[in-house]
């Protein structure tokens, strides 16, 4: 790979490979046409199914091939920039490597050009919960010095900007970036291997965790773990590991300054619990911030992210106060573990993002409502056996849709499941199969243990539907509610 200078941009032909929609395209396309670049688009979707993005876009000189990839784009193109979503066996990817283009990713680009340090935020769950969280505990920089912050990269930026993976591309923002502010990024395990293909690491990394997810596309869990740890290889870098997960715990000494955090022990320097308070562990001293019990997300994989984004956080050189009131005002985000209704005593919650079995698994042991759970979507072949057997002793009745249905039908068959299994065609059935089951007192949990793709554009798609389509349903049953609540009550015989 081979990215060019900013300088270089003007009247370059770059060609950007899946717009998307989740702002690492638009922000792509923003940044290559601020700069000058002759900016062409192609996408497999088409415009309608990204009119979003392509909204986003305009009054940009740009040009839309949208609905397939077509080799001729290629002719004239000096740069190919590809979204992180690309394989690297693609055939148009192929195509330009062996025509001899140059490929780039938006999040390589950003990180050669970057002039501040970078924080990135990588593992299998708990991503952007972590960095979300980090971002409000950094807002309010500045105050007294607290904690000296370990040897690295940051001395005490007075902005810290927050984006990636997250939903935000910071491309845009790249020439506000001042070097002594500090930038922290959301990356997934395909922005990190091409990052490794040009040999830039952040300067901090931090992995909240490991566990089987994207197997289709990186094969093995070496290969996944490999990725992950490509965020701690910066030299001279500071990296934060999760000490209570059996594989990431042990990959501390990748980075040259390795930092822990874990809910489960004292650690020597990081972050840990230290009678139920958030705390920094700093040469065996423990600093308390404030009681894991102030946190207003729920389960204790919250309280985990938030261990880690308080080591994160006074790595970045954070205010105690700044940690504390962030962390005491944060309320998660959507479509993870949201809680949008009670309707006739049911809780509706939106678990969209949950697209492994583990993530289900984690909402399974957070809530203590008995549960309508609907399940399934595209299968990513990830195993669904352990999430089978605990299925049964928490919920009430399942409600499978998708393609994945079939294969979650037979794990559940095969773990004795003893609860009713109902099948939907698609999400409006289930929320109104869920409806019909549901009792005072239980909660409807979308957690579908898997990718959206089959149906909806995204897991965010997947969840607004989802929340929307369960509004409509009860709609009815809390308009009969207050109806009977305000009716004058009559004397029966
Ligand atoms: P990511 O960005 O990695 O997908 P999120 O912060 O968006 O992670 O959380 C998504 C879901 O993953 C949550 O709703 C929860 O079910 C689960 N989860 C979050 N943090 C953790 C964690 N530390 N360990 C296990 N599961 C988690």
């Amino acid at each position: 790979m081979l990215t060019p200078a900013a300088h270089e941009l003007p009247g370059m032909r770059v060609l950007v490979m899946g717009l998307g929609l989740f702002g690492g395209g638009v922000g792509a396309v923003r940044f290559l046409a601020k700069h000058g670049a002759r900016v062409t688009v192609t996408d497999l979707k088409t415009a309608e199914q990204l009119a979003e993005s392509v909204r986003a876009l305009e009054g940009l000189p740009v040009e839309f091939h949208l609905g397939s990839h077509r080799d001729s784009d290629l002719d004239a193109c000096e740069l190919l920039l590809i979204s992180p979503a690309v394989a690297p066996d693609n055939s148009f990817l192929r195509e330009a490597v062996k025509r001899g283009i140059p490929v780039e990713t938006e999040l390589n680009l950003f990180v050669k050009l970057c002039r501040a340090p970078i924080l990135g935020i990588t593992g299998s769950n708990g991503k952007t919960t972590t960095t979300a969280l980090v971002e409000a505990a950094t807002r309010r920089m500045g105050g007294p010095t607290w904690l000296p912050t370990p040897p690295g990269c940051f001395d005490r930026p007075k902005r810290v900007w927050v984006g990636g993976n997250i939903g935000r591309s910071l491309l845009a923002d790249l020439d506000e970036i001042q070097p002594n502010d500090a930038v922290v990024l959301e990356i997934s395990s395909f922005q990190l291997e091409n990052l490794a293909a040009i040999g830039r690491f952040p300067a901090a990394g931090l992995v909240t965790n490991l566990q089987p997810n994207h197997l289709d596309r990186h094969g093995t869990m070496e290969a996944y773990g490999d990725a992950k740890k490509n965020v701690l290889r910066g030299r001279g870098s500071v990296g934060i590991v999760n000490a209570d997960c059996p594989i990431v715990g042990k990959w501390a000494s990748t980075a040259s300054n390795p930092l822990t955090f874990g809910r489960k022990a004292p650690v020597g320097r990081g972050a840990c619990l230290s009678g139920g308070w958030i705390s920094i562990a700093d040469n065996g001293d423990a600093h308390t911030i404030l009681p894991a019990s102030a946190l207003r997300i729920p389960g204790l994989f919250n309280v985990e992210n938030a261990l880690a984004a308080a080591c994160a956080s006074w790595v970045l050189g954070a205010t105690k106060d700044g940690i504390a009131q962030g962390f005491a005002e944060f309320r998660g985000c959507e479509h993870r573990l949201e809680s949008f209704g009670t309707w006739g005593g049911v809780t509706w919650i939106n678990d969209s993002i949950a697209t492994n079995p583990d993530s289900t698994l984690a909402a399974l042991r957070t809530l203590s409502q008995p549960l309508i759970l609907i399940l399934g979507g595209h299968d990513k072949g990830l195993p669904f056996e352990d999430l089978a057997r605990a299925v049964s002793p928490r919920c009430r009745a399942v409600v499978l849709l998708g393609s994945a249905s079939a294969k979650i039908g037979a794990a559940l068959e095969a773990a004795g499941c003893s609860i009713p299994v109902d099948r939907a065609k698609d999400l409006g059935e289930a929320v109104a199969m869920s409806a019909a089951r549901a009792r005072t007192g239980d909660a409807v949990l979308l957690s579908p243990a898997c990718a959206s793709f089959d149906q909806f554009r995204n897991f965010e798609d997947r969840g607004k539907q989802f929340k929307a389509l369960a509004q409509e349903a009860t709609a009815g049953r809390a308009e009969v509610e207050e109806m009977m609540a305000s009716a004058p009550r009559t004397a029966t015989a």
